[in-house]
């Protein structure tokens, strides 16, 4: 049950007992008020009754004087006249209304008799006539044959004693309904004839409760008044001895107790209205003291349903204030802590900037805004280049501080919130309302520019090289997955094709498809001989000799035809075949050169390890088994690695170099120029070659820069006792700038492509042909 509802019934039930005590009270008032009213009529009666009575008594006693002193009278007595007694007693009677009159002998044995019988056993004068006076007439009560009367007894004296007269009323009928009606009352006489009372007399009552009341008996003597209950009514007796004579004032109860009903039924209307209205007020003030606590159910309730809006209304100085109180403070203290869990849910701790779920919340509803407004909208998705190599070389906190000093970068670019995200790693994504992909290139280039200023990281200046991939809306797509997804698909090919932003192509998806099937296809490639090795020459610029030739493995695709290496060299690093892929190159490059040997070209192999290989604990003794099987001597065997190859994992790396150095294996850092890695590094690394990597040597005779570096570079090797090998030689001009510098071996085009194996042994042949002469 609620609280409003058991306040309420307390209330209720707080009236109710009132209202039982006023209502016993007022009853107990009430009956004791028609107790005193009964108590007063029927004294008031009984009095009247007594009155009458004596009144009647001295009427009798008068009449009965009169007759007894007429001679007359006393002649017929003293005679035993009878006709004159008779005609006397009738007059006398008559005159006062009795017609009771008894002649009694000495011994008060009754000799004459008016209208009754003298019969034997009258005897109740007897006792009357023995203790009488002769002096006077004298009043009594009796019984006479079964009925109460009233009478008097006078001596006839002629002079002598001579008889007794009586005379007497009956207190019949007629008498109890003259006295009921004198006094308002009802009466009952009945006489008491040895003890017994009740056998005979007359009432006032009706019959049926006269009739009942003569079978109760009637109340004892001296009980004052006292509640009889005959044939159904209710009466309040008094009764009143006039012995042998009892007489009873009948008040009818309910006539008295009509005022108290009257009273009684008002006083429950009264209480009735009462109690209804005190129920009214009880809900009213139950209300008024719950209302406030039902409004804090139902905050808590929001609160509940994790709704932490609205406040929680404090206005009150009670318990039920501080306890709004106190669930405010957990309100905003709860919407706070979901505040700073929304916000690291949706930012990146590192560099604050929203996150990738954020992003995509924030692009689902700026694509809105421009579907709605027909406006354009362009995605940068930027990667910073080589940041791995950053934390592998300068440790993860330098690559945390570059990513912070990226966004921070990033924010001064493009300030409006919310619009910059790190979608995790090294990579960020711009959204750009109100941009088409024309636009999304200018930003790009900007974007680009920015983080490429150098800046400072614990001492040293680094430059951040970002590509970025672009998609529009709605060239692109209109839903951001699809936006994202093609975004990525365009820094890919950017990354795959050198170039520092590139916008998403119609179809890049497929390629992107395609790119898993391709990957699937690589388990099958090897066995079923897809794969070849083409050979490119390594010119000596000294001794203008081929020595080596590097080896690059083209995979020849049944239904795709030629896949380059860039395409599946990555795959296959993914997919776990490269080691696998690698033993293969090894060991048909190594059969190739004893080929070559066998045909008289003393030409060795260059072989290209990817990190993973480094990583391949069996690849020595692979190697070492294979030159021996091949009778190829170590030192026309030189592998060449990256850098960063080294760098994935530098103190394993190193071993590795080690243990294949031992060998008496040729190593060459390849690609040498786009790594991070330091002097010291370098000079601590077993190698014995250097190759600059194209991208300084494909322009050097255009580009000052690039020959300054490449020059120094040579220099550089030089000085650590490296040969130096450049790469991408695609003109005379840049050879002969290379044969300036001192490089030592020159590798591109401009010698040759690579070839496949037949065309490089005609190859071979042919420059030994040329050659002869130039020797000669
Ligand atoms: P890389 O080791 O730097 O190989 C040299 C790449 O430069 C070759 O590309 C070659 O065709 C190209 N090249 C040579 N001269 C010139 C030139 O004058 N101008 C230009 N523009 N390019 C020139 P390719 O054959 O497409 O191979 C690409 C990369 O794939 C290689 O780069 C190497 O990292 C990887 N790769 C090739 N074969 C293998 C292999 O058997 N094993 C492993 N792990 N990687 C391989
Ligand atoms: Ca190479
Ligand atoms: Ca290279």
């Amino acid at each position: 049950m609620s609280f409003r509802g058991r306040m309420a019934i307390a209330l209720v039930a707080l009236v109710l007992i009132g209202q039982a005590i006023s209502w016993l009270a007022v009853n107990r008032a009430l009956d004791a008020g028609a107790w005193r009213e009964a108590d007063e009529r029927l004294g008031a009666g009984r009095q009247v009754v007594t009155e009458m009575l004596s009144v009647r008594a001295q009427q009798l006693e008068q009449s009965a004087l009169l007759l007894a002193s007429d001679f007359g009278f006393k002649g017929a007595v003293a005679t035993g006249d009878e006709a004159t007694i008779r005609s006397m007693a009738i007059n006398h009677g008559a005159r006062i209304g009795s017609d009771r009159f008894w002649i009694l002998d000495l011994a008060g044995e009754v000799v004459f008799g008016l209208n009754e019988r003298a019969g034997a056993d009258s005897g109740e004068f007897v006792s009357l006539v023995k203790g009488a006076s002769t002096r006077g007439a004298s009043a009594h009560f009796a019984t006479v044959d079964g009925t109460p009367q009233q009478i008097v007894l006078v001596p006839v004296m002629a002079p002598q004693l001579v008889g007794w007269a009586v005379l007497g009323f009956a207190m019949d009928q007629v008498l109890t309904t003259q006295l009921s009606e004198l006094t308002g009352l009802d009466v009952s006489i009945v006489s008491a004839e040895g003890g017994k009372t009740g056998r005979s007399g007359s009432s006032s009552l009706p019959d049926l409760c006269f009739t009942e009341l003569q079978q109760q008996g009637v109340p004892a003597p001296g009980a004052g008044v006292v509640r009889l209950s005959l044939a159904g009514h209710q009466f309040l007796t008094l009764r009143e001895d006039f012995d042998p004579i009892v007489l009873l004032l009948h008040l009818d109860r309910d006539g008295v107790l009509e005022n108290v009903y009257r009273l009684r039924a008002e006083l429950a209307v009264i209480l009735a209205l009462t109690l209804a209205g005190s129920l009214l007020v009880a809900l009213v003030m139950a209300r008024t003291v719950t209302q406030p606590l039902q409004q804090l159910v139902s905050a808590a309730r929001r609160i509940g349903r994790g709704d932490y809006s609205q406040q929680v209304p404090v206005r009150r100085a009670d318990e039920v204030g501080s306890l709004a109180l106190t669930l405010e403070q957990m309100r905003s203290g709860i919407a706070e802590r979901e505040r700073t869990i929304a916000y690291q849910a949706f930012h990146d701790a590192l560099t604050e900037l929203p996150n990738r779920a954020r992003a995509l919340q924030r692009l689902q509803s700026e694509l809105g805004k421009a579907q709605s407004s027909e406006q354009p909208l362009a995605l940068l998705m930027v990667d910073l280049d080589r940041f791995k190599e950053i934390n592998d070389t300068l440790g993860h906190p330098t690559g945390d501080q570059a990513l912070v000093q990226a966004a921070r970068r990033l924010k001064q670019a493009f300030p409006e919130p919310e619009l910059l995200a790190r979608l995790g790693g090294d990579e960020f994504l711009v959204i750009l309302p109100r941009t088409d992909s024309a636009g999304a290139e200018s930003s790009a280039a900007i974007l680009i520019e920015t983080l490429a200023l150098p800046q400072s990281l614990q001492g040293m200046q680094i430059m951040l090289d970002a590509t970025v991939g672009i998609a529009a809306f709605p060239e692109h797509g209109d839903d951001p997955a699809t936006l994202l997804a093609r975004a990525d698909i365009a820094l890919n090919d950017a990354k795959s094709q050198n170039r520092r932003w590139s916008v998403y192509r119609p179809g890049r998806d497929q390629n992107q498809r395609d790119k898993l099937s391709l990957a699937n296809d690589l388990r099958s490639a090897l066995s079923r001989k897809e794969l070849v090795l083409y050979y490119q020459p390594k010119l000596d610029l000294q001794r203008n000799q081929v020595i080596h030739a590097e080896a690059l493995v083209r995979w020849i695709h049944p239904t795709r035809g030629f896949v380059p290496p860039d395409a599946f060299i990555a795959l296959a690093e993914q997919t776990g075949r490269i080691r696998e892929l690698t033993r293969w190159v090894l060991m048909t490059a190594i059969a190739q050169v004893r080929g070559w040997h066998q045909m008289g070209h003393r030409v060795g192999v260059a072989v290209n390890l990817s990190a993973h290989d480094l990583m391949d604990d069996g690849l020595p003794d692979y190697v070492q088994d294979l030159l021996h099987k091949f009778s190829v001597n170590p030192r026309e065997l030189v592998l060449e690695v990256t850098e960063s190859a080294v760098m994935r994992d530098a103190v394993y790396g190193m071993e590795m170099l080690h243990r294949l150095r031992a060998l008496g294996i040729g190593l060459a850092i390849d690609d040498y120029g786009t790594g991070y890695s330091s002097l010291s590094y370098l000079k601590q690394l077993p190698v014995d070659e250097i190759k600059i990597d194209k991208s300084f040597v494909m322009n050097l005779d255009r580009d000052i820069d690039d020959a300054v570096i490449v020059r120094s570079t040579i220099d550089l090797g030089h000085n650590m006792g490296l040969q130096v090998v450049a790469e991408g030689v695609e003109d005379a001009s840049s050879l002969e700038r290379l044969r300036g510098f001192g490089c030592d071996l020159a590798q591109g085009y401009f010698i040759s492509r690579p070839l496949p194996e037949a065309q490089m042994i005609e190859w071979l042949n042919q420059r030994r042909e040329n050659e002869v002469p130039a020797g000669a």
